[in-house]
């Protein structure tokens, strides 16, 4: 897979890492100005501003439209800052062409589509423009890949991925679930693809912002993506989550970005390489526990099968999981990867004994004994 160079040469700001930051929405012509101005001296290496945006209800503010683009090739023309728009269909990737913005994004309500990621692609086929992909709104690493690959098709090399967060019915601290594995996902299957995240559009409100983005880059994303408006309490879209350009210059300040790696005669790498050799004896043990796990699973399932016993034993259930986490706690881990882990060790014992209750003594891929 090609690699995009585009987003690998967007400046950076002095910690070392790439930020792409401006208003949720382009309200008018000052506001857009004035923010960009306040973000060029922080070393801003991509302006964004939402001129099309996508609400949930009817009625709400839904971007000043074709007008916006001139307020953002403006702002370019003042800070030399390359500028970003949100594309929701063929028609807004076809007047942002027209009116020369340098990099599109597709947001998170779009990538679910893939009728609309198609049109889009259809309408940028052979231009060459730069576009970062949003996760879809629903936790599904297939869809994101889907999106980016309909763009690959379409000849799009300059292609990023965002991590936006998933919009999941949990009580959880977020606006938006980062779900960081989903991400992590992402960058093995497209290993040379550069990976943003927006922590604005994650936590949902200012105070969540640093946190999110110090995470971020300890799990080496490339750069941010970060709302930013001169007067954030009067938005008219996202206000909770915007912050002044001068309240991001102090978030970045204190940003840490850290190295990949170190060298490799370092005592640092010599005492990672002796640490890693025991965790990888101790996963070895770990698969090889959980194949004699299940092995025991089935000969269970033989009994169950010949006394006519339920799958489910719902005392012993409750048993197993209450030592697993009572054990966990005695010896300091956390009891709900405890608990995470024996659902599912206990859901694939289900599936073992299911099929030997249906199939007989050949349960199809049971594990033998090791
Ligand atoms: C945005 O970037 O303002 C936006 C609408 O984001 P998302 O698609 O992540 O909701
Ligand atoms: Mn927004």
């Amino acid at each position: 897979m090609p690699t995009s160079s585009y987003f690998q040469q967007l400046k950076k700001i002095p910690a070392g890492t790439t930020i792409i930051a401006g208003p949720c929405s382009a309200e008018d012509h000052d506001q857009v100005l004035v923010t960009a101005r306040g973000l060029q001296r922080l070393g801003v290496g991509l302006f964004r501003a939402g001129a099309w945006k996508p609400r949930t209800r009817p009625g709400a503010f839904e971007g000043c439209g074709e007008i916006a683009l001139s307020w953002l090739t403006e702002a370019r023309q003042i800070t030399g800052i390359p500028v970003a728009v949100e594309v929701a269909n063929a028609r807004h990737a076809e007047a942002a062409l027209r009116a020369q913005i340098d990099v599109l994004w597709i947001g998170a309500r779009t990538t679910v589509n893939p009728f609309t990621v198609q049109e889009i692609a259809e309408a940028i086929r052979g231009t060459g423009i730069p576009i970062m992909v949003k996760n879809p709104v629903n936790p599904e690493l297939m869809l994101w890949i889907g999106a980016i690959e309909r763009l690959q098709e379409a000849g799009c090399h300059d292609i990023a991925a965002i991590l936006r967060g998933f919009s999941c019915l949990s009580t959880g601290r977020w606006r938006n679930e980062p779900l960081w594995q989903i991400a992590i996902d992402l960058r093995q299957h497209l290993p040379g693809m550069p990976l943003f995240c927006d922590p604005s559009h994650i936590a949902g409100r200012r105070d969540g912002i640093a946190e999110i983005a110090q995470e971020a880059l300890n799990l080496d994303f490339d750069g941010l993506m970060i709302e930013a408006h001169c007067r954030p309490d009067q938005a008219v879209s996202d206000a909770a989550q915007q912050l002044r350009p001068e309240d991001l210059g102090a978030i970045l300040a204190k940003l840490v970005v850290r190295q990949r790696t170190t060298d490799p005669g370092s005592a640092c790498q010599q005492r990672l390489r002796e640490l890693r050799t025991e965790i990888d004896s101790l996963d070895a043990t770990l698969v090889t526990t959980m194949a004699r796990r299940m092995a025991l699973s089935r000969a269970i399932g033989d009994l169950k099968r010949a006394n006519n016993l339920t799958v489910l034993q719902r005392s012993r259930w409750e048993q197993v999981l209450g030592h697993a986490r009572a054990e966990a706690e005695r010896l300091g881990l956390n009891a709900r990867l405890a608990e995470d882990v024996f659902k599912l060790l206990h859901q694939e014992s289900i599936d073992i004994q299911q099929k030997i209750l249906k199939n007989g003594g050949d349960a199809p891929q049971s594990p033998r004994r090791p």
